[in-house]
Formats: structure tokens, sequence, C-alpha cells
């Protein structure tokens, strides 16, 4: 099995992995308007941010340049662990407008945690050429940001392929060249619902590092377990806003269901600390917290995973039945499964 646990030393403490990073819109609206869940869900004191945007939202970064703390205006305690990526899953679209070095200088001032490099994400509308330029310019940010970085933040290389083979020699190229901490995988949303062909790139990621290894964007219900099963350290998700937005309620160990599905029902199946308490009509009501909810079902979704790893039962036995409800994620789930076994 590749599933693995371990703990990382950062500079606002000590954080045990596998981990997700939920997904802060600090800077990408006025105000941030993530619900408070830092010190409500032990297991995630942590979040991961968009440098790029906090940067270029003139009143915040002027607020930040002159001396409030970044855990502050986020009103977050100081011990809050914090990953900032570059923001460049913009720049699938527009031009870039950073440089390694205002990036980091970025993250600096932010005092995150672990820093990502600008990476340039793929598209799948790209011809191949254009691809393989945003690859090339990926992967000189990337060592660029490793002769400027200083300090005790990690540094993630961000790291794109559309094949296994390009992945494993961009982590092997940059590995040879470079000084980074871990690997961070990206371009993978476009392609999610292709889950074989993510897997097979994950598994890829995986076995050219023995470093820890991040997929950007997919933390969600679903891909969850999948990522934990191949062995990836951790995964950042803003699946748990945009479902709220559409009214959509995450159930652990299934996915997602539109409220408007079951709105005959008195309580939701879920005992966590918001809906426990509340009738579903109430819930439905309340943005807030559905959000909330929604946090809480990825937690119960990693807190049984790593039950399951650590009470010996069978975890393939355990993802037969996770995956069992849904015939495209079992078969991605199959194809991973035979990858896994061939390796271990
Ligand atoms: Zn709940």
């Amino acid at each position: 099995m590749l599933y693995r646990q371990r703990k990382l030393d950062l500079p606002h403490g000590e954080l045990d992995t596998p981990v997700l990073f939920p997904v802060r819109n600090v800077g990408k609206r006025s105000s941030d308007n993530t619900p408070k869940y830092v010190g409500t869900i032990p297991e995630f004191s942590a979040a991961m941010i968009n440098a790029r945007s906090i940067r270029n939202r003139d009143p915040m970064w002027n607020r930040l340049t002159n001396g409030v703390a970044l855990r502050e205006e986020m009103d977050v305690p100081e011990d809050t662990i914090i990953f900032a990526d570059s923001g460049g899953f913009d720049f699938s679209e527009q031009e870039i407008d950073t440089t390694p070095e205002k990036t980091i200088k970025t993250q600096q001032k932010l005092d995150s945690d672990i820093h990502g490099t600008i990476d340039i994400p793929l598209s799948r509308e790209n011809r191949a050429a254009e691809n393989q330029r945003r690859i090339d310019r990926s992967i000189e940010f990337a060592l660029e940001a490793s002769d400027l970085h200083t300090g005790d933040a990690l540094l993630f290389a961000s790291v794109h392929g559309y094949d296994p083979e390009t992945i494993r020699n961009n982590i092997q190229y940059l590995e040879n060249r470079g000084d980074f901490d871990g690997y961070a995988l990206g371009s993978m949303v476009p392609i999610r619902t292709d889950y074989k062909k993510v897997t097979k790139l994950v598994l890829a990621a995986r076995n050219a590092t023995e470093k820890h290894l991040h997929v950007y964007g997919l933390g969600g219900l679903v891909y969850q377990p999948l990522l934990l099963y191949l062995g990836v350290d951790s995964f950042d998700s803003s699946a748990f806003i945009r479902s709220a937005g559409n009214r959509n309620y995450l159930i652990p160990g299934f996915g997602g269901e539109e409220l408007h599905n079951i709105e005959d029902l008195d309580r939701l199946p879920c005992p966590c600390p918001i809906c426990g308490q509340r009738s579903l009509e109430d819930i439905r009501e309340d943005r807030t917290a559905l959000t909330q909810h929604n946090l809480w079902a990825l937690a119960t979704e990693l807190r049984r995973f790593k039950y399951i790893a650590e009470s010996d039962r069978d975890v393939e036995n355990y993802l037969d039945l996770r995956f069992q409800g849904n015939e495209v994620t079992r078969r991605a789930y199959e194809t991973a499964k035979q990858q896994v076994r061939r390796l271990t």
C-alpha cells in the first residue's frame, strides 16, 4: 500500500500528513467569505491561499506591508499553517504578471509555511507545442525560486505534464538541479473527470520522488480516498465552498447530494456539530452552516480512511465498498489498484 503518514516540521508548528488544505478565498474578494473552521475542526488548522490575489488587492496588501500580519488579517490563530500557492491557476487564461522573485517575496511577506513555485497550467485546448512551452517555463520558474529561497518555510516545486513520462522526467530534472522540500502536481483540475488519467499521473509523480507530494485542486469527497490510497501527502480543495453555493450537501462515503432531492427529510444523515442538532430546513437556509458541514464531511472522509488503515482493516476492501456506487470512479479505482499492486 502506498498510503503513508508523516509529520512536517514547519515555522508555525508541526503538521500531521496526509492532510487537506481548505482553500481560503482571502484576496479573491474584498473580504474573505470563508466561514470559520480553524479551531473547530482540529485537523484543519491549515489553509491554502493564493499569493497573487492577495498581492494584487491593494487595500489588503497595503495593510500587510504596514505591519498587519496575514493571520491577523484572516482572523485565525498564530499557529495556523499556511500554504501559499503562486496563483498560477489564473495564468491558464491570462498573461503572467509575476516573476519568481516577486512571488517568493510575497510568500515571505505573508509568512507562509509552504511556498509553491509559479506554475502555468496546461490546457486541453492548447496545442502540444504551447503546452511544452508552458511546462518548460514552469521548470525554469521553479529553479529560479530554488535559488532565491531562504528561511525555514518549505518550498514545493509545481510540476505539470500530460503523460506519466513527462511528469517523471520533470521531477527528476528538478531534483537534480534545484533544492526542493517537495513537489506539487498541477493541471489536474481540467482533466478531473478522466479519473484513469489522473490516477496514472499521480502515480508517476509518487514513484518519481520519496519527498512530500501535494496535488493541487483535487481534495473533494471522491478524490480524497483515491489520493490517500495512491500515497499523496496533501491536497487542497474549495469543493466545500463551491458545493454550498450550489446547495450541494456532501455526504461522507457517498458524494454530493442536492438538497432539493431530499427536502422531505427532517434530519440530515450526518451527526457533525452543525447537522447533529438542526433540521434540514434550518441548514438549507443557512449557507454558512452548509459550508461548515461540507468541511466536516471532508474531515470525516479523511478520518475514516485513517481509521481503516490504523485498525489493520483491509484498505482495498474498504475502497471496493466506497467506490461500488459509481461506475466511473469504481473503474478508476480498479485501474489504480492494479497499478499499485504491481508496485508493492
Ligand atoms: Zn454535518
